[in-house]
């Protein structure tokens, strides 16, 4: 379903060397100031479009590395994950460290877990804050997150970054109530892409599950329609990008945190993620680099005008 727009797309080069500046790692950069007020206001635009009810929580970069462990992360994206080390021990163990990177030696070897991760989802820290609260009213829990995240997927790609900002809506409660939401957030997400007059599709999506049994978890959730994407063109060759995802975990957190309603019953959750930054650089790909040159219509869309 793709909806037309006059084609000034962008080259990915252009877009780089106009709205970002090499950090001297790929997939990290810069941002300018152009660049931040189109993310800022896209922000803006997905807090309209919040539910009344929903809890808000902003998450720091980092999260408990036993919290990920318990939720099964490392059995599903081992390959994604990075980990926050640090020089711990005595005076004579710090700088015995520090004396190895006076020699040009590797002193990281020496550094070990701070129990700390850094987030790869946003909503991840949501699930043990709500099991927190007691059992999951019959109205259910609804959440607004947001985080920086981390992933290990180095690349030159614009739209692959290792560090980015991903903003949330979650919703825990009975299976019913989180389809009604997932499809409600489909069709908002709709409505938001044709506003902002980018060309789209849906399509069914798996995860990265790592490794051979990864696969048959991948094939499975494409099966059994757990997870769909809403792609956008952003680079100028390939296909085009997941800017937002539509995810049911069935059980998944309310098992591993203890979610359950008052009669017992294991709560359901999904959540409906949007990729802030791959939603700017979607803007300014089909758009163009200039924000006052974008149709007037998305600038009031935005709030621009
Ligand atoms: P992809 O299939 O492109 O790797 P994903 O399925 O890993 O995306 P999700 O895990 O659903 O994506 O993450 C939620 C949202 O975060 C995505 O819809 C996307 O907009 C954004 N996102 C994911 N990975 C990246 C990345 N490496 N750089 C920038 N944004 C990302
Ligand atoms: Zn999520
Ligand atoms: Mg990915």
């Amino acid at each position: 379903m793709e909806t037309a727009t006059k084609s000034k797309r962008v080259a990915d080069g252009n877009i780089l060397d106009r709205l970002f500046r090499p950090m001297g790692v790929e997939g990290v950069y810069a941002r300018t100031r152009e660049y931040e007020e189109v993310a800022d206001v896209l922000q803006q635009l997905i807090s309209r479009h919040r539910p009344d009810d929903a809890e808000v929580f902003r998450f720091p970069p980092v999260m408990s590395l036993r919290q990920l462990e318990t939720q099964g992360y490392l059995n599903s994206f081992p390959q994604l994950l990075g980990c926050v080390c640090a020089l711990h021990g005595t005076e004579t163990d710090v700088s015995a460290a520090v004396d190895r990177a006076r020699r040009g030696a590797d002193w990281t070897s020496e550094t070990t877990s701070a129990d700390l991760v850094l987030s790869p989802a946003a909503c991840y820290p949501i699930y043990p804050i709500a099991a927190e609260k007691g059992p999951v009213p019959a109205r259910g829990l609804t959440f607004d997150v947001a985080a920086d995240c981390f992933r290990h997927e180095p690349s030159k790609d614009l739209d692959r970054l290792q560090s980015f900002r991903m903003r949330e809506y979650v919703r825990i409660g009975a299976p019913a109530q989180i389809a009604t939401f997932r499809e409600q957030w489909m069709q908002r997400a709709q409505s938001i892409a044709e506003a902002l007059q980018l060309p789209y599709r849906f399509d069914r999506a798996s995860d990265p599950f790592f490794g051979r049994v990864g696969q048959l978890m991948a094939a499975n959730q494409i099966e059994q329609a757990l997870k769909f994407e809403l792609l956008i063109p952003v680079r100028a060759e390939g296909g085009p990008t997941a800017c937002m995802s539509f995810n049911y975990h069935r059980d998944h957190f309310g098992k591993t945190w203890g979610l359950t309603d008052e009669s017992g019953e294991t709560a359901h959750s999904g959540c409906v993620a949007f990729g802030i930054d791959r939603l700017a650089l979607a803007l300014f790909a089909t758009h163009g680099l200039i924000v006052g040159a974008w149709p007037r219509a998305v600038l009031q869309v935005l709030r621009l005008d």
